[in-house]
């Protein structure tokens, strides 16, 4: 859905500046360095090292998603960067702002979606606008309540009680609550979760027209097809690491490899030297696997080196890999190996 602003450019910009902020960090809508979180041991609970020293730069005029499996630690950096949960140590910035140095305007600079929907069913959305604008002290001359819930489709719902709108529009509602402030960052935890798809299509546009209008995006989610459909960055993390950050194309690019799996007369004990430099494994059934791009070689060149290798070839298949594997093989056996 397209909408339109009188007088765009002078929204979703940073707050200004107070004191300069460090120049190293300035070019990032968030960075966090060495950042790292233990949660204390309560009751039976042992503690918890939920984030282990992350590096991550999310560049302004992203659309950043942090793609991971559930208990990787998402929430505990987005909730570290919203000032609900203290780290334990390294830094963070959000547009600048160090959240230890200068909180006030680190917090100012993010808009924070959280999973739940959380709405008092008997505040209508005009009232829920205008106490988080109070919360954010913003100035009633400077509130934006009806073009805010104009462009999130919710203009007509302005009055109507919390409890009258659908799960949709009340997830457009703490969208448009998120945005109260006019933050340069918007954060979204898990936007889709438990929404059907419908519904997951229209936030996509939502988020996008956000994006289209300035705002640096960063979502968490565990739908592979979230972060595929929306993003520009990918992050992978698991198990409070980050095990991949690269552009969606250089990660999507992986997905054309393809798998060939060679069973030989007797069981293949050493990767044969045909394959040096090629991403070859044994396999503990005494077949061996080769990784390739079909852009840069082919099945009948590989099997050529093989059997020039003094190899006898007994039978031969090929798998595609997708996403899911390229998310598989970073949060599982590399993260075995740490
Ligand atoms: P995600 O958002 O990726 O699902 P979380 O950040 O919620 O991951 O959790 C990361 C790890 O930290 C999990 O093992 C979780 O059980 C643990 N954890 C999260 N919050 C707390 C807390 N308040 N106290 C103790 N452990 C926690």
């Amino acid at each position: 859905m397209a909408h339109t602003f009188a007088g765009e450019e002078n929204r979703f910009k940073a707050p200004a500046p107070e004191e300069p902020a460090p120049s190293v960090e300035n070019e990032y809508a968030i960075s966090a360095r060495q950042l790292r979180k233990v949660y204390k041991a309560s009751g039976n609970q042992p503690a918890k090292e939920a984030l282990k020293g992350i590096d991550l730069a999310i560049p302004r005029g992203s659309i950043f998603a942090l793609l991971g499996p559930n208990g990787a630690g998402k929430s505990t950096f987005i909730n570290i960067l919203a000032g609900l949960v203290l780290k334990t140590s390294g830094s963070a910035s959000i547009w600048g702002f160090d959240i230890d140095v200068n909180p006030r305007q680190a917090r100012a600079s993010i808009g924070v979606v959280p999973q739940e929907l959380n709405i008092d069913p008997f505040f209508t959305p005009a009232e829920v606008m205008e106490m988080q604008a109070g919360l954010y002290g913003v100035p009633k001359a400077e509130r934006r309540t009806m073009e805010i819930l104009k462009a999130m489709g919710l203009d007509d719902k302005a009055d109507a009680y919390a409890r009258t709108l659908s799960g949709g529009m009340r997830r457009r509602l703490l969208v448009a609550k998120a945005m109260v402030h006019n933050p340069p960052v918007l954060i979204l935890d898990e936007p889709t979760a438990g929404v059907d798809i419908e519904l997951r299509r229209q936030l996509w546009d939502y988020v996008k027209s956000l994006h289209e209008r300035g705002t640096t995006i960063v979502l968490t989610t565990h739908y592979l097809e979230e972060a595929e459909a929306l993003c520009d960055t990918i992050a992978i993390i698991d198990k409070g690491q980050v095990v991949a950050c690269e552009g969606k194309e250089t990660l999507l690019s992986r997905i054309s490899e393809k798998k060939l799996i060679v069973r030989a007369t007797a069981p293949i004990t050493q990767i044969p030297t045909a394959l040096e430099g090629m991403k070859a494994e044994l396999r503990a059934d005494g077949t061996l696997s080769v990784l390739y791009n079909p852009a840069e070689t082919s099945a009948m060149v590989i099997l050529g080196a093989l059997s020039a290798g003094g190899m006898e070839i007994a039978d031969i298949s090929t798998v595609e890999s997708d996403l899911e594997d390229v998310f598989l093989q970073l949060t599982s056996s590399e993260a075995q190996n740490r």
